[in-house]
Parts: C-alpha cells; sequence; structure tokens
C-alpha cells in the first residue's frame, strides 16, 4: 500500500471511532425508599429546578399542605430564582435542596447527546458539573448537599463510580410523574396519584407555564387525601440501583 493510501486508510478509521466507538451505554438509576409497612405508606416527592423559573402553583401548594419535598437545584436557578429560594430557606421543615449541578449538563463522561443535551464528555467535566452545583448551594448557607441528580437522569457507569467517590448518593426515581414536564396535566395527575408506598417520584418545579404543573398539585393533593405521607431523601433510607447508593 502507498505511504498516503495507508495514511488516509488509518486516518479514516480513526474517525470512525471517534464518532460511534465512544459513545457509553447510560443507565437511568431506579431508588426507592424503606416502605412504611405501618401506615397507609409513605413516599418521597423529588422535584428539579433544572434552570428557568419557578411553577408557584406547585411551591405554594406544597406550603399550604405542609407536604416536605427533596428540590434538586443547579447553579442557574439559584441565581434566577431568588424570593423561590428564600421561601423553601424560611421552611427547613419541609424542603431539602439538593445537587442538581453548577451549568444542568448530563453526568457521562463521553460525549454524546441526551434528549438533545450535550453531555459532561469527559470525567473533569463531569467533576466540575458535580463541584459547581454544591458550590453553588453553599453560597445560598444552606446545608452540604448528599444527593445529586444529573441532568437528563442518565449516567455513564464510570460517572456514577466518580460521582459516588466524590461522597455523594445518586438519586434516581420510580415513578416519572411529568414526564420531563412535558406530560398534560391529566396524565401527570394519574402517575404521582398512582404513587404507592416506597416509591420515589420525580417531576419539575421549573416549568410555570406547563400544564403538568397543576397534575403535580392535583396528584400530590390525591396521595395526601389517600393518607399517604411524604418523607424527603434525607429522613429515608433510600435504595438505588446501579451502585447509586450503596
Ligand atoms: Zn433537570
Amino acid at each position: 500500500m502507498h505511504l498516503l493510501q495507508k495514511h488516509l486508510c488509518m486516518l479514516a478509521i480513526s474517525l470512525a471511532v471517534v464518532s460511534s466507538g465512544n459513545a457509553a451505554t447510560l443507565v437511568e438509576p431506579t431508588l426507592h425508599i424503606q416502605p412504611d409497612a405501618t401506615g397507609a405508606g409513605r413516599v418521597a416527592l423529588t422535584l428539579d429546578a433544572c434552570g428557568g423559573q419557578t411553577d408557584n402553583r406547585i411551591l405554594s401548594a406544597l406550603v399550604e399542605n405542609k407536604i416536605p419535598a427533596t428540590i434538586f437545584v443547579t447553579g442557574i436557578w439559584l441565581k434566577r430564582n431568588a424570593a423561590a429560594v428564600e421561601i423553601m430557606r424560611a421552611h427547613p421543615d419541609l424542603f431539602e435542596l439538593e445537587n442538581h449541578g453548577g451549568h444542568h449538563v448530563p453526568a457521562v463522561d463521553t460525549p454524546q447527546k441526551i434528549y438533545g443535551i450535550r453531555s459532561a464528555g469527559s470525567p473533569d467535566a463531569v467533576l466540575a458539573e458535580v463541584e459547581s452545583g454544591a458550590a453553588a448551594l453553599a453560597r445560598t448557607g444552606e446545608p452540604a448537599p448528599k444527593w445529586f441528580r444529573g441532568a437528563t437522569a442518565e449516567y455513564s457507569p464510570s460517572a456514577i463510580a466518580m460521582i459516588r467517590k466524590l461522597g455523594f448518593k445518586i438519586a434516581g426515581f420510580s415513578i416519572n410523574g411529568d414526564g420531563g414536564s412535558l406530560l398534560g396535566a391529566r396524565e401527570t395527575t394519574r402517575r404521582i396519584a398512582a404513587a404507592r408506598d416506597g416509591d420515589v417520584i420525580i417531576a419539575h418545579i421549573n416549568q410555570p407555564t406547563h400544564a403538568a404543573g397543576e397534575g403535580v398539585v392535583q396528584g400530590l393533593l390525591a396521595l395526601k387525601e389517600k393518607g399517604l405521607t411524604f418523607v424527603r431523601l434525607d429522613d429515608a433510607d433510600g435504595i438505588g440501583n446501579h451502585g447509586t447508593t450503596d
């Protein structure tokens, strides 16, 4: 083979490796809490504040009905939603703030797109995302976060191992309440109202214009009506798969 041909051939092979060989197989971990065999059951409500604004329908309903929740906040959201942060900090019995990353970048250490969002793409970028999220929370005066949930809630297994080494548990879920805040109110209500003892619900508190937010409120009120109680992740033993909590 001529030298030039050989060179072009090698170039083609290495390009193919870059474009397809590096994408990691991602996992979407589940999380449950210890069931409460003695009562009507208990569930953990987790709400993501990815970016954007605050859904005050949900925030007011939580305060009025004394429903505790674990809120996963990003550095971006904290900067733009000082009033909501004040309300949460004024009710430490209700709200636990945890780490959703500095910039809402998926905790995946290979370059790829997840739901159209570009991943962190390298181990260093995953570290930066996790640590900048924790630093942003520290600036609010809140206790240091113990849980992390990455943007899109999908991870490369190697990123999970890194985040665990930083001392965070990783918050999966067992009920996708609002389908990324894109579901209608009725379907969101149905999904959340179907939660059972030990479930961990995920929904969003940053999309005030979406119909899903109304469904979050209705679903939670239905659970309360049935006698279920709500706990935050710090107040329950969370059990996740894919090495996220053990
Ligand atoms: Zn998010």
